[in-house]
């Protein structure tokens, strides 16, 4: 077993978008900024969104992040990413999901430019991600697709299970692993909720993508002997032991399922910096794309 270290990749690709800040700035053009969005003070997504502006600024990018309180109402939340949209200054937006329940998610998606949309969330993007037409792919599917070029894991013509079909993680990841080109060519089988033997879809895939939320549901009699393992998931449970009073999991019992391995990703340090790197590498080609 050989682990897909998202840390060290996810650093390398970082490492050469600085590269390219740095050569911008040489040349006098612009340098990219990143408008992140955070509404209220839930802890996972005040550490996603640090670690997010942390890396932007390790990587010349510049951020500006607008933090509102929970109660902001939709109709404010619109109206800041009109502004943004109109700042010709800011080349990315990023919201930070989940919102608030009185925010209506699909509404604030679909007001962000999509020549912004960094995220790749909005319908037009992921229209375009369909027909494998260039866009903004979603941040952690495009990290995973990074990962999987980053170790030269060959993908055509092998059979892949993606489980989880949200429009942010499994649905996209399902498509980029079916189409032509690069972490490709898969046949590829997208499972759910309402799967009927689900562990068999699972056992027969050469590349399984778990991305459904459940800690450790992945279990050892489900794999298939070589398989490689892209755990997506990350759920906080509680442990009285942390600091922190909780801990980390993945969708994927990691100490039963990667002695079968061929390749694996840990949680942490696995899928999550690569959503990071392809975040930062979406907000790149969105200067480079309104700006030259
Ligand atoms: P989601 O809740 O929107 O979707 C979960 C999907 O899993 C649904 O489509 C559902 O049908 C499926 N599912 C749920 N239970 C199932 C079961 N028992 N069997 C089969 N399918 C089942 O979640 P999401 O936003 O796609 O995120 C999934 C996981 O990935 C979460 O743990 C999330 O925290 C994590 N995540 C990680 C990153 C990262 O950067 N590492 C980024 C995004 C999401």
């Amino acid at each position: 077993m050989q682990v897909l270290d998202g840390k060290k990749a996810g650093q390398a690709i970082r490492e050469e978008i600085r590269l390219q800040v740095a050569q911008r700035l040489t040349e006098g053009k612009k340098i990219p900024h990143l408008a992140a969005i955070l509404v209220g003070n839930n802890g996972a997504s005040t550490t996603y969104v640090g670690a997010k502006v942390k890396a932007c600024e390790e990587a010349g990018i510049r951020s500006t992040l607008h933090h509102f309180e929970s109660d902001l109402t939709e109709f404010q939340l619109l109206e800041k990413i009109r502004d943004l949209n109109n700042d010709p200054d800011i080349d990315g937006i990023l919201v930070q999901l989940p919102l608030p329940k009185q925010i209506r998610e699909e509404e604030v998606i679909r007001a962000i430019d999509p020549e912004k949309d960094v995220d790749g969330f909005h319908p037009i993007n992921q229209g375009l991600l369909m027909q494998g037409l260039p866009g903004f792919i979603p941040a952690t599917p495009y990290g995973i697709v990074l990962l999987l070029q980053h170790y030269k894991i060959e993908t055509t013509g092998k059979e892949a299970v993606v489980i989880g079909r949200s429009n942010i993680v499994g649905r996209p990841m399902s498509i980029l692993l079916s189409q032509p080109g690069p972490a490709g060519n898969c046949t590829v089988t997208l499972c759910h909720s309402k799967t009927q033997n689900l562990n068999e879809h699972i056992r027969r895939a050469d590349i399984v993508v778990a991305a459904l939320g459940q800690p450790e549901f992945v279990k050892a009699d489900m794999i298939k002997a070589g398989a490689v393992v892209i755990d997506v998931g990350i759920t906080r449970v509680d442990n009285p032991s942390k600091k922190s009073g909780f801990e980390l999991k993945g969708d994927v019992d990691f100490s039963n399922v990667s002695p079968l391995c061929s390749w694996i990703t840990p949680v942490p340090g696995g899928v999550g910096p690569m959503t990071i790197a392809a975040l930062l590498q979406n907000t790149l080609l969105a200067c480079v794309r309104r700006n030259n």
